[in-house]
């Protein structure tokens, strides 16, 4: 991932103020959708087709005290993507960029002209992203503003420029784990034990990094995100290596139906020579 750019999430700089949710609305000319009022400021419920990002409000009570964990939601673009790998038909795949300053970044994304509709890759993704949408036919989520930082890498992604507390930054991905770094350390400085660097090294590398001051769970985070294991089967099965892997499950069936036979046979046998007296 070297020359590669990201994403910076400082979650404890996070106001919740959502106005990188409007952004993302706006640069993507993604509609509103109704919503009903659930008890929460958090709104809408979950990602959608039209949804891309919306920030978390994960509520805990300590002491008597309500405390928030603010997190903001969208596709990770992960290296090991779940999504990539259960995806029939092939239509969700890695594709890079090459942006204005000569460095890179890797966005997945769905080729609506390809996608099928099954939605395994929804139920696969380990971060509950991917959304469907009927009319057009396709898979959507965060684009990771290619289409702003691919033409000048100075425009940063919508919702990067519209956080107003810092807390978003956009850069080289080693200077943005530098950076999450630094702050982890500041926290656990502060008495915040458990904070910690998330997406560096989750799901092969995130393009989204974060930085919690508390576990993964409180921001509804999977502590250790991973491949389901019907989609690792799948991929055994459908690798280069696949045939291999087929091939000892017929040797192991064909020796099991011999070994089965044999102690049949030595059944019968036994059975012949020792009549059964009554
Ligand atoms: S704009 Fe910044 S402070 Fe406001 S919700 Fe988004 S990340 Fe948080
Ligand atoms: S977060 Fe989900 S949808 Fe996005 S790349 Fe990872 S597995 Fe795929
Ligand atoms: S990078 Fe662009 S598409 Fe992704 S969440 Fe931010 S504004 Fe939305």
């Amino acid at each position: 991932m070297s020359n590669e750019k990201a994403i910076l999430y400082d979650a404890t700089k996070c106001i919740a103020c959502r106005g990188c949710q409007v952004a993302c609305k706006q640069w993507n000319q993604n509609p509103g959708e109704e919503t009903e009022f659930t008890g929460s400021y958090e709104n809408p419920p979950e990602l959608s087709s039209y949804t891309w990002m919306r920030i978390l409000f994960n509520e805990k009570f300590e002491d008597g005290e309500m405390h928030w964990f603010f997190t903001k939601h969208q596709c990770m673009h992960c290296t090991d993507a779940a999504c990539v790998e259960v995806c029939p038909p092939k239509a969700t795949r890695h594709v890079d960029y090459k942006l204005s300053d000569g460095s890179t970044i890797t966005a997945v994304e769905t080729d609506p002209n390809r996608c099928i509709g099954c939605n395994y890759c929804r139920v696969a993704c380990p971060f509950t992203v991917p959304g469907y949408n009927q009319e057009k036919k396709g898979m959507f989520r965060c684009t990771l503003c290619t289409d702003r930082i691919s033409n000048d890498v100075d425009m940063m992604p919508a919702c990067v420029k519209a956080c107003a507390t810092g807390a978003l930054l956009f850069g080289d991905r080693d200077e943005m784990i530098e950076a999450a770094e630094k702050r982890v350390a500041e926290l656990k400085n502060a008495g915040y034990d458990s904070a910690r660097l998330y997406g560096k090294d989750e799901m092969g590398g995130l393009r989204y990094l974060y930085v919690l001051a508390e576990e993964p769970e409180a921001y509804d985070l999977p502590n250790d995100p991973s491949i389901p294991i019907g989609v690792q089967i799948r991929k055994v099965f459908t690798s280069p290596y696949g045939g291999i892997a087929l091939g000892g499950v017929a040797v192991a069936l064909i020796v099991n139906g011999i070994i089965n036979a044999r102690n049949r046979g030595m059944e019968r046998e036994f059975e012949e020579s020792h009549p059964k007296v009554g």
